[in-house]
Order: C-alpha cells, then sequence, then structure tokens
C-alpha cells in the first residue's frame, strides 16, 4: 500500500486541475486514469474565454480555431449571424488538451498512474483506500475526477440523479476548412438541448445533445443535421460516439463529504444551458484543491469546498438552468425574438467571457419580459392595439 495526501481519481481537466495545484501546494498527489494518454473523449472542445484565466501558460499551441461569427439556425433554417471582433470560444481536441493538463500536473511534481481502472474506494473511518490495476493507494482525501459515470460518486455518495443531457457527437476529418472561424447552431429539433459544428482546422465536431432520457431520437437528429449543412462532410457512424453530458436539474448536487471531494462531471457541474463543462471542471479542481490546502482535513476541508462551489459555481448553473428552461417551452419563438436583436446574444458571449453571468443574464431577461408585458397589458387598457406583446431591441 503507498501513501499520499490526495489519491485523485481521473485525469480529464478536473482531476488534472486539481492535482496539479495540490502539487503546486506542496501536497503528496497519485493521479489515477484508466486511459492511457493520449485518449479520445467526446467532447466538443470549445473553450469558453472565461476558461483561459484557469489554465496554465503554454495552451494557446493547443487552440486549433477562434471562433468569431456564429450562425444559429431554426430546423436549419432562418438563419442569423453573430460576429464577434474578439474570440467568443477557443477550438482544442480533447486527445490533445487533456493529455497537456496531465502532464502540467506530472510536471508539478504529481505521480500520475495510466491504464489503470479504479475499481473499488473504501472509507476505512481513517483512511480512504483506492484499489486499482492491482495496487493499493492510500490517502486522508480522495478527489473524485472520474466523470460522468463517476465511480467514487457512485460509492462514496451515492443516490444520485441522472445527468440531465444525453449527446451523440463526432470528431471528423475536414478538407478545405470551409468553417474557419465559424461555429453553426442549429435549435427546434433536439428537445432541450441543439446541434453544433464546432470548426478544429482539419477536422470538424459535429454534435448533438437532448434532454435525457432521449436517446432513441439522437442518430436520426444527427443525421438530419449534418445532411442539412452544406458545409459538413458525411459522418461514418464508427465515428459516431454517445455520451452524458453531466449537468445538473433545477437543484444543486451534493458534492462532497469527509474525506471525499468530487469535482467537474462527477459533481454534475456542467452548464444546463450550453452544455459547457471544462471550465466547471477546471474552477472546481481549483476549489478543491484549494480547499484541501488550506482546511484541516475531514469535516473541515468538506465544509470549506461545499461553500465555495455553493457560492461560486451553483448560482451561475441554477440560472442558467432557468435561461435553458425558458428558451426549450419557446424555442421558434426565441430564435425569432433573437433573430431580430442579434445583438442581445452578446450577454451570452459576456457570460462566455466571465464578463457577465447567468444570474445576471436571468435577471435582464425577466425585467425585460415584464417591461414587455406591463406595455401590453397598459395599451390593452388603453384600448390601443390589438396584438400580443411586441419584440423591441435589446
Ligand atoms: C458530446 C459532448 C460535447 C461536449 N462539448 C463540450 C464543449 O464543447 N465545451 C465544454 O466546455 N464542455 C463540453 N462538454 C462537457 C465536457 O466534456 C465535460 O464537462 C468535461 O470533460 C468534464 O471534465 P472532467 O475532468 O470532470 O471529466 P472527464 O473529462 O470525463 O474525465 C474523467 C476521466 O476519468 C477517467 N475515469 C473514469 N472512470 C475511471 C475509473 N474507474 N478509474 C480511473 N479513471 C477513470 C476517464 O478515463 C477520464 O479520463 C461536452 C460533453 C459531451 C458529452
Amino acid at each position: 500500500m503507498t501513501d499520499y495526501d490526495v489519491v485523485v481519481v481521473g485525469a480529464g481537466p478536473a482531476g488534472s486541475t486539481a492535482a496539479r495545484t495540490l502539487a503546486q501546494g506542496g501536497a503528496r498527489v497519485c493521479l489515477v486514469d484508466k486511459a492511457r494518454f493520449p485518449r479520445p473523449k467526446p467532447c466538443g472542445g470549445a473553450l469558453s474565454p472565461r476558461t483561459l484565466r484557469h489554465l496554465p501558460s503554454g495552451f494557446e499551441k493547443l487552440v486549433r480555431a477562434h471562433v468569431r461569427r456564429a450562425v444559429f439556425t431554426f430546423r436549419s433554417g432562418k438563419p442569423f449571424e453573430v460576429v464577434s471582433a474578439t474570440p467568443m470560444g477557443y477550438m482544442v481536441c480533447r486527445d490533445e488538451f487533456d493529455a497537456w493538463l496531465k502532464a502540467r500536473a506530472e510536471e508539478a511534481g504529481v505521480l500520475v498512474r495510466e491504464g489503470m481502472s479504479v475499481r473499488t474506494v473504501e472509507d476505512t473511518g481513517a483512511r480512504i483506500t483506492v484499489r486499482a490495476g492491482g495496487e493499493v493507494f492510500s490517502a486522508s482525501t480522495v478527489i473524485g475526477a472520474d466523470g460522468a459515470n463517476s465511480l467514487v460518486a457512485a460509492r462514496l455518495l451515492p443516490a444520485r440523479p441522472p445527468a440531465r443531457y444525453m449527446a451523440l457527437e463526432a470528431e471528423v476529418p475536414q478538407d478545405g476548412h470551409p468553417l474557419d472561424e465559424t461555429v453553426l447552431v442549429d435549435v427546434g429539433a433536439y428537445p432541450g438541448g441543439y446541434a453544433w459544428a464546432f470548426p478544429k482546422g482539419d477536422r470538424v465536431n459535429v454534435g448533438v445533445m437532448v434532454q435525457y432520457p432521449g436517446r432513441r431520437g439522437l442518430r436520426a437528429a444527427f443525421a438530419a443535421f449534418v445532411a442539412q449543412q452544406p458545409a459538413l462532410p458525411a459522418v461514418a457512424a464508427r465515428s459516431q460516439r454517445v455520451a452524458p453530458v453531466a449537468a445538473p436539474g433545477s437543484k444543486p448536487v451534493p458534492c462532497c463529504r469527509p474525506a471525499v471531494l468530487l469535482v467537474g462531471d462527477a459533481a454534475h457541474l456542467a452548464d444546463p444551458f450550453l452544455g459547457e463543462g471544462i471550465y466547471y471542471a477546471v474552477r472546481s479542481g481549483r476549489l478543491a484543491a484549494s480547499a484541501v490546502l488550506q482546511g484541516a482535513g475531514g469535516t473541515e476541508t468538506a465544509v470549506r469546498y461545499a461553500n465555495s462551489i455553493e457560492a461560486q459555481v451553483w448560482p451561475d448553473l441554477i440560472a442558467a438552468s432557468r435561461v435553458a428552461s425558458l428558451f426549450h417551452r419557446m424555442p421558434r419563438w426565441w430564435h425569432h425574438l433573437l433573430s431580430l436583436m442579434p445583438g442581445s446574444l452578446s450577454e451570452v458571449v459576456g457570460v462566455l467571457a466571465g464578463d457577465q453571468t447567468y444570474a445576471g443574464l436571468l435577471r435582464r431577461i425577466v425585467e425585460r419580459v415584464d417591461a414587455q408585458a406591463g406595455r401590453w397589458v397598459r395599451r390593452r387598457l388603453g384600448g390601443q392595439g390589438k396584438g400580443g406583446p411586441e419584440v423591441d431591441g435589446a
């Protein structure tokens, strides 16, 4: 048995970030992953601008495309576009990005064990014991960073709701770079979700996300989206991968107990509106590491972590969940509304840039709807006009 301060299970963005930050703070850390890196990960690979400030320096060389233009469609028709002077997103390939982040953890002094699937995690009271590949690791804290189907969560924080979305995606070669700096986003045919095409230089990532359980229609929705986008290559069935998007419902999901902290997808920390999870994985990885480094261990560390997630992450995810519910109740109406005032989408870009929050965005949507409704009622009371609420500029 080998002893550590912390064993981190899973070397995705959440686990590698937590492990690196801990090692930089002087902790003895072991990072275990069932895969050997570079490994594939079903993901669009879009990094929001706000993610960048939480990454180690040098990530720029991994960016395959800067997104400055987004084309929005409703059932592949009625297009309108939004153009931004500064990048709205930075596109990476997850095999490359995750291998690079894991290497930064190794560089910081983390012992990395790849190709070792964790089979059991036990809380013995005094220590946490992790068994993987015939080896036994013991630590005072385990960080569960093992993704949406987390074994650490299932064993030590069970009775969790399922992930909110299922997605199907493919990352395939693309000749001629027809998308360049443009992302395509289609709504209306994907209950609770959307379809996307993200440029990656000589590759393109195409996907469809729907509310869970909705897996049955996924392949048909994906095929219809690809067939209707002239810029996209044909995507063979063998390239397509299905995976959960670990966004929460409308309520927070418990993320810790004494000696056990969950981060990233294992803690259901993905955006319920867009499905963005890398930002929250990296954020929660850092928050977990800082709770361990500052806490006295056990309950105190768990409370510290729970408080920081509650204060710094959940308000935004809950607001994003409400934005998603509002949007998906009437996607046709919202698409039409936004096509009349595409400038208002700069507010969502502001959230991705970290200049605004979903909570602020939700407040402004409610204020505007209130103002419109008030105007409509006043008109009705004054006997003018016969139409319903009208739309004006953002
Ligand atoms: C189709 C799709 C598209 C997405 N697109 C985007 C996007 O464009 N932008 C964005 O920000 N987010 C996106 N997301 C969400 C994003 O992929 C996740 O939120 C993010 O990967 C979470 O990181 P993580 O480190 O928590 O988990 P993961 O990246 O899933 O890493 C978990 C790691 O744990 C390891 N592991 C699992 N079980 C074990 C075990 N028993 N023993 C040892 N190791 C184990 C795995 O091998 C893996 O390396 C998308 C998700 C999906 C499914």
